[in-house]
């Protein structure tokens, strides 16, 4: 759902499946971006990452690679019907024809904890070094062991999902960089204080927004006080259409700090059916009762 409001366009994209507790927090950031304006940035532009999909041969990824522009890749692995030696192939291709790229792998919490050790191992050496692993198992525990036995920095990413959830991950010594999404953490303040307080470095990620919702993502990175880290907010692509003029894509690997609008010729080209409509409506009406 997109709205006006008092600063700007606003975004409330909450997963189908999500229910409607798990949904205020989003409301909430969607508030926010409505009503206020962003903090104030440290950065004009933010870094982002290429993403390459789990499928296709090594030159398959080394040109998804290329097409990013980008200076950081996240290799998603682990992904049904895939075997590690597909995974080790495409990080080897991509090492071998990007000698200074910085490669990171994701495994959106499938594997075990034996098997994350054989293959972070195997696909670091293939990397000649990765830059992290993101959500290697899928639990709290799990990442705390696997962090214990390696030495690749790991990511928790699918751990975080509610504004308790980073403090959890830090109590349990579970990962070195925690991954914060605006819309589920409740709103880029809410996203600052937690930074603040988990003493850990962050990356931001979208929640696969448009354009609109990433300006949220983008506000975030932009005022952290650190940015170690690439950002996984250049996903605008990943949808079949935008709704902005100039839809927010990467140039050089960086986005740039800004509020975008809303084009109502490209929203008309895309709007939900009036069924969907209700069903979005009387979402929206639940979430704002528990608010
Ligand atoms: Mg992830």
């Amino acid at each position: 759902m997109l709205a006006r409001g008092t600063v700007g366009w606003t975004e409330f994209s909450p997963f189908p499946e999500y229910d409607h507790q798990a949904c205020v927090p989003w409301l909430q950031a969607a508030l926010e971006a409505a009503s206020s304006e962003w903090p104030e940035p440290i950065r004009e532009t933010v870094p982002v990452n290429g993403i390459v999909p789990a499928f296709g041969r090594g030159p398959h990824a080394v040109a998804m690679a290329a097409q990013s522009e980008c200076d950081t890749v996240k290799v998603k692995v682990a992904q049904t019907g895939e075997t590690l030696a597909n995974d080790i192939e495409r990080v080897s291709a991509i090492r071998t024809e990007f000698p200074d790229m910085k490669i990171r792998i994701d495994a959106n919490g499938a594997w075990s904890v034996r098997e994350a050790l054989k293959a972070i191992r195997l696909l670091d050496e293939a990397a000649e070094g990765l830059e992290y692993v993101e959500q290697p198992c899928e639990t709290v525990e799990e990442l705390a062991e696997v962090r214990s036995k390696v030495d690749v920095l790991i990511a928790a990413d699918e751990s975080i999902r509610r504004a308790s959830d980073p403090f959890r991950v830090r109590d349990l010594s579970a990962a070195d960089i925690a991954v914060l999404k605006v819309q589920p953490l409740g709103g880029v303040r809410a996203c600052l204080r937690i930074a603040e307080q988990i003493d850990m470095p962050v990356v931001v990620s979208s929640a696969v927004e448009t354009s609109i919702g990433l300006t949220a993502s983008i506000a975030l990175a932009a005022a952290l006080p650190e940015l170690p880290y690439a950002c996984g907010i250049g996903t605008g692509h990943l949808l079949a259409a935008d709704v902005v003029t100039s839809p927010v894509r990467p140039k050089n690997g960086e986005l740039h700090v800004g509020r975008v609008d809303l084009d109502e010729d490209l929203f008309r080209a895309v709007q939900a059916d009036p069924d969907i409509d209700d069903l979005w409506q009387a979402r929206l009406s639940h979430v704002q009762d528990l608010l």
